[in-house]
């Protein structure tokens, strides 16, 4: 998919929120997603970012973004219903959600296994998706065509010694997504996963120290999927695990 092409204005009058956008690969989606026409709302945990994200939007001249400030390991279920109704007045319907945002945890042998440390990772890979979408679904439905995507992850597909909770939750991230992607079948949302493959950002340099970033994909070279599987050129997939590489 690293060649496939997408008209310029592929994802006009389409509104797409994207978790984790001030950083790494979730940043580069809400470029691509606005240089591509799409009016982006960027969710994350540290405001400055969201803020450097909108402002690089702006000075493309794309859609006018919008930021939400949310921190996934301590949202309530308030908090994700209150946004939805937010978005719902702004903008009527959810044309996109990329869950993006993750959190790599601790890693080392499952008979190591901080507790605390485990469901910090399980909060924010898993949970905070789920009650986010519950949220959302009433809003992407409103939309003429949806589009929810999960970020998994190689260790999500296949276990892999060592990469514990992270390795789990991606599991999981797989399970959530066939299972609403089944709930969903034949309906005018479709749900599918992406794994980005091995990309430079700052997760994958935390859990390779001693490899060198330039030997990897950047999050810009990356982008054909993503923009795909938010563009109405894949309205017929449902259920399906992609890779960005
Ligand atoms: P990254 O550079 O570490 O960026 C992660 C993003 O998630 C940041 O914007 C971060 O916000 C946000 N985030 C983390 N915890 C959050 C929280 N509690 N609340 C809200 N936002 C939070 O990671 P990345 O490499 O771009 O990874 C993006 C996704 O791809 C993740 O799901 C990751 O598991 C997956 N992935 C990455 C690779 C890779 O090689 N890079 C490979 C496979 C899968 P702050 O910057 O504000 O903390």
């Amino acid at each position: 998919m690293l060649e496939y092409q997408i008209a310029p204005d592929a994802l006009q009058h389409k509104t797409i929120l994207i978790t984790g956008a001030g950083d790494g690969i979730g940043r580069v989606a809400a470029l691509s997603y606005a240089a591509h026409g799409a009016t982006v709302i960027l969710l994350g945990k540290t405001v400055k970012k969201l803020e450097a994200v909108y402002d690089e939007i702006i000075a493309l001249g794309g859609p006018q973004p919008a930021i939400v400030p949310l921190d996934l390991m301590g949202a309530s279920e308030q908090h994700y219903q209150d946004m939805a109704e937010t978005i719902a007045e702004q903008f009527g319907a959810l044309d996109g959600l990329l869950h993006n945002a993750g959190l790599l945890g601790v890693l080392g042998p499952i008979e190591h296994t901080d507790l605390k440390s485990f469901q910090d990772v399980m909060q924010v890979n898993v949970t905070a998706q789920l009650m986010m979408t519950k949220a959302l679904l009433p809003i992407l439905r409103q939309a003429k065509h949806a589009s929810v995507l999960f970020t998994s992850s190689g260790v999500g597909r296949q276990g892999r010694a060592y990469w514990g909770g992270y390795a789990i939750s991606k599991f999981a991230t797989e399970g959530l997504m066939q299972v609403l992607a089944h709930e969903c079948e034949g309906s005018s949302v479709r749900v599918n996963s992406i794994n980005p493959g091995p990309t430079r950002t700052a997760m994958r340099a935390s859990a390779y120290p001693a490899e060198n970033p330039a030997t990897l994909l950047t999050a810009e070279q990356i982008m054909p999927t993503y923009l795909y599987l938010m563009s109405d050129q894949s309205i017929a997939e449902n259920g399906n695990a992609f890779s960005a590489q």
